[in-house]
């Protein structure tokens, strides 16, 4: 199918409206992304027609939601091309899927001495339950550097890698400054030590294809709202070998197989991970965002996107006051930049008022706003949606914002 930029922006019906009186330009994609008609309609239908719990209900409604949630895990599976339906656990989103790895794994494998690898352009998300991980435990936290130019330092992460790493934790994208991080080679390195992998891909699956099994990853995390599916699910995938010998993280109902006073035994995959009611609309919901994207085509989505990267790094680089960080070679989606002496929430807000929708501030990755030696930046990040003219209305605020604070 051609890509079809006015039939797209049809298809959100969010862009339409007017924010002070003006088109509205929403540039905030990496905090979350909006919602096309057929993921609205979709969850619409269900919460009209067959809205009834799962897996537990042999009524009629109990197993067509049933049916659609499961279906809803194989159309996961196969966009991010797992092995098995069952290595797909539905979780409320990346955080959540990174706090169960950090404590199951963490559980079983991490004792005190032992060092978890993480890197230099995480958000807090991939920082902090390792951080808790390694405080629980008596483990290291150890973390691979970046250059200027934001990209990671791999000679660095190969000293780093040693028969103390028990796992390694990174961002395919990073959400701050755009680097795509060469997770297929860091994952290489680490088996090489027999060391699992856990990329966080939070902010790649919305902008090209994933393949974990090309990849090599053991888990892969993301979120349904960063990837135009609703708020409250996101997936974890883990190799079946490694989900199986994991304890499980919640407990309760849904995830058990026998349960008396003395003992209680588990379910099996996937559903040892999915304690409680999960949020089955919500997985129906993200399902349809992914056969969203995929009719819109994941390749002709990455060579939109490119092409707006690119045109807004030359229209931006026009100013002078103007400097940028993230310079890496391998980068998607994502401007951030300061200008020169103007604190970035008050440039921010001066870019509102022009009904224009980025973000300020440290974006959950205050590391990497220490390691630039700044308060934070102004972020404008893509999405398949926007166009060249927004960039050129993002400029036109820009040059507002100078004026006013020079
Ligand atoms: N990881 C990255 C790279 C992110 O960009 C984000 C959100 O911005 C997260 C993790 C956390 O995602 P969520 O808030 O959906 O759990």
């Amino acid at each position: 199918m051609a890509f079809d930029i006015n039939k797209i922006r049809n298809d959100f019906p969010i862009l339409k409206q007017q924010v002070y009186n003006k088109p509205f330009v929403y540039f905030d994609n990496a905090a979350t992304t909006q919602k096309p008609l057929k993921v609205i309609e979709r969850m619409n239908k269900v919460y009209r027609e067959t809205n009834s719990n799962i897996h537990r209900g042999v009524h009629y409604l109990s197993d067509i939601t049933t049916r659609d949630f499961e279906h809803a895990r194989e159309t996961i599976r196969s966009f991010i091309n797992a092995k098995h339906d069952h290595e797909i656990i539905f979780t409320p989103g990346t955080t959540s899927g990174i706090n169960l790895v950090a404590f199951s794994f963490g559980e079983k494998f991490v004792s005190e001495g032992d060092e978890i690898l993480i890197s230099a352009l995480e958000h807090h998300a991939n920082i902090v339950p390792w951080q808790m991980l390694c405080k629980r435990k008596g483990a290291k936290l150890r973390v691979i550097p970046m250059n200027d130019d934001g990209e990671l330092i791999l000679d660095e992460y190969e000293k780093l890698l040693s028969s103390r790493t028990r796992i390694v934790a990174v961002t395919h994208v990073a959400n701050s400054i755009g680097t795509v991080n060469p997770v297929k080679h860091i994952i290489k390195s680490a088996h090489r030590l027999g060391v699992p992998v856990l990329v966080d891909g939070a902010q790649a699956v919305q902008h090209g294809r994933v393949d974990v099994q090309e990849l090599g990853a053991d888990f892969y995390v993301f979120s349904g709202h960063k990837m135009y599916g609703p708020t409250g699910i996101g997936a974890l995938y883990g190799r079946e070998e490694i989900l199986e010998e994991l304890p499980p993280y919640q407990t309760g109902g849904e995830m058990v197989d026998q349960v008396t006073f003395e003992e209680t035994t588990f379910n099996r995959l996937p559903f040892k991970f999915e304690a409680g009611t999960p949020n089955y609309i919500g997985a129906i919901g993200m399902a349809a965002a992914v056969e969203y994207l995929q009719e819109t085509g994941l390749e002709e989505v990455a060579v939109h996107e490119k092409d707006l990267l690119d045109y807004g790094t030359g229209r931006l680089s026009e100013f002078e006051e103007l400097v940028f960080f993230g310079r890496a070679k391998e980068k998607i989606s994502v401007l951030s930049f300061v200008l020169e002496d103007i604190h970035p929430y008050d440039a921010g807000m001066v870019i509102d008022k022009y009904g224009i929708a980025v973000r300020t501030g440290t974006h959950c990755a205050q590391p990497v706003m220490d390691r630039f030696g700044i308060r934070g930046t102004i972020r404008a990040s893509l999405a398949f949606y926007n166009t060249r003219e927004e960039i050129d209305r993002l400029c036109q605020a820009i040059r507002k914002v100078i004026q006013m604070f020079k």
